[in-house]
């Protein structure tokens, strides 16, 4: 199956849709978009102050975005922090580092909490390396988690490493315990539930056409709101004003049919860690519950215009391209068949920093340019936007959340077309010629090309 939203739908059922708006409404706080960042601010916000009124417009339904359709992998990256740490000093990135690493026992918890059953096994997070250049930006990037404060992180040889999972010509790892494999469709499912059984009112099928200082409009009514909160991430381009805001990055995924007791014995995994790699072109997989590997990657990075994708159908290429990392890690795989295929946008910012916001002049606020890292990231946001706007309306004071240095980070607009298109194609066409580089000539450093391409695209 290609699209279908994604293969955790398949599995699982897609939702039964919510009411759409009807007439014009008030709140006391609007939120935009019904993924993770949207759902979780409704969440404690609702907690923290029972007595408010919010509302959430989901152009679909909850879910439909990249929170429905992630390799789930709750873990602690977050992207731009290195960049914090130039701007606001390595202590302000420690503390955000150690709010991240929180943020993955804070899902855990309060799914918990909820009786949201969602798949989640806490193995950690391991990161493999396969040639020498890959083996080289492990140690430096393991280096550098330490100096974050991971003090928990380990660097594993070849063998170690092998005794985890069996990926063909590993040269090295790093695990680190903040992190954990879960189902996103049952998460997104099972927050939407727990956030309307508190009492917030959630509307789908109502696309929010613009946001304004105290409105958000839709086609069937504006809802009028002092604070309204845009949570629309890989979607943001599509609101008026916003084209240029965040670029939306696709991301695309596989999943295997269900493998073998043999299988899964020649390949170990029995951590059932988030499984990722090296390579410039990175591949992010986990082991599912039902026993498949879903495994995800780039694919066609970016379309003109902004534009984003078709319920989550996926080119064949791209699908080959998978095809074509997975046997390379598992060779013996070979002829097993790819049981579904899809892809979901992202929101990249332009100096790939994810960033939160509240806006005390208008009430609009902001959460996400998470890149690649949002399942965790989106909690934090939101318990953060929470923070913002109680101290904004008087009910509480500071706190250490509203203090990290992501917060009301100001960014430039992306490029305006046909330079967008150019230099996102251009960014990963590079990537992946490094990639083949590397892994043909087994140099001991990163190719030039991929130092280049990140200069050019702004992440370093
Ligand atoms: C294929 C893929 C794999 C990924 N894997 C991982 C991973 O393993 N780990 C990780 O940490 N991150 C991963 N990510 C990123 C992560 O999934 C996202 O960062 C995170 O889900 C973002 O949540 P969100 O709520 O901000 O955005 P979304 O989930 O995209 O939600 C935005 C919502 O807003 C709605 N919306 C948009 N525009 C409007 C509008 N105008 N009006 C009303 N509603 C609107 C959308 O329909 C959508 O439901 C992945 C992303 C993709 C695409």
């Amino acid at each position: 199956m290609n699209g279908g939203i994604s293969f955790w739908y398949a599995d699982d059922g897609l939702p039964a849709t919510r009411e759409p708006l009807t007439s014009d409404a008030t709140a006391d706080v609007c939120v935009v978009g019904g993924g993770y960042t949207g759902l979780w601010t409704a969440y404690y916000l609702k907690k923290a102050a029972p007595f408010l009124r919010i509302t959430v417009l989901e152009q679909k339904f909850c879910g439909y975005g990249a929170s429905g359709r992630n390799g789930g992998w709750l873990y602690n990256g977050i992207a731009g922090r290195d960049r914090y740490a130039g701007r606001h000093g390595h202590e302000a990135a420690v503390r955000l580092q150690r709010a991240m690493n929180e943020t993955v026992g804070e899902v855990i918890r309060a799914a918990a909490e909820e009786s949201i059953e969602a798949d989640v096994h806490h193995g950690g997070v391991l990161e493999i390396a396969c040639t020498p250049a890959q083996l080289a930006r492990l140690k430096a990037f393991h280096a550098a988690e330490l100096s974050y404060g991971e003090k928990d992180r380990v660097l594993l040889g070849a063998r170690e490493s092998a005794e985890r999972v069996r990926v063909s010509g590993v040269v090295g790892s790093t695990w680190t315990p903040h992190g954990a494999r879960l189902h996103p469709a049952k998460l997104v499912k099972g927050l939407a539930a727990a956030v309307e059984a508190l009492g917030v009112t959630i509307h789908e099928s109502t696309p929010v056409t613009e946001i304004r200082p105290k409105h958000a409009v839709t086609p069937y009514g504006t809802v009028r709101a002092p604070y309204v909160l845009r949570c629309t991430e890989g979607f943001t381009a599509s609101l008026k004003g916003q084209r240029r805001t965040w670029l939306p990055m696709n991301s695309s995924m596989i999943a295997t049919a269900p493998l073998s007791a043999s299988q899964w014995e020649a390949i170990g995994w029995e951590g059932r860690e988030t499984l990722g790699d090296m390579a410039h072109a990175y591949m992010y997989a986990q082991r599912t519950a039902d026993g498949r590997i879903a495994l995800g990657g780039r694919g066609v990075p970016y379309r003109f215009g902004s534009k984003t994708d078709n319920d989550g159908r996926t080119q064949q290429p791209t699908i080959e391209a998978l095809r074509t990392v997975l046997t390379r890690l598992f060779p013996q795989l070979a002829g097993v068949p790819v049981a579904h295929a899809w892809s979901g946008v992202l929101g990249v910012p332009r100096d790939w920093c994810a960033t939160v916001t509240l806006d005390r002049a208008t009430g609009l606020g902001w959460a996400g340019g998470y890149v690649g890292s949002g399942v965790a990231t989106a909690n934090l946001a939101a318990r953060t936007l929470r923070d913002l706007v109680q101290q904004d309306s008087g009910q509480a004071g500071p706190t250490d959340l509203t203090a990290l240095p992501w917060v009301n980070h100001k960014v430039r607009k992306w490029e305006p077309e046909p330079l967008r298109w150019l230099g996102v194609h251009g960014m990963y066409a590079t990537y992946n010629a490094a990639d083949r580089r590397e892994s043909t000539t087994h140099a001991p450093d990163s190719s030039r090309l991929a130092r280049w391409a990140d200069r050019v695209a702004g992440r370093h």
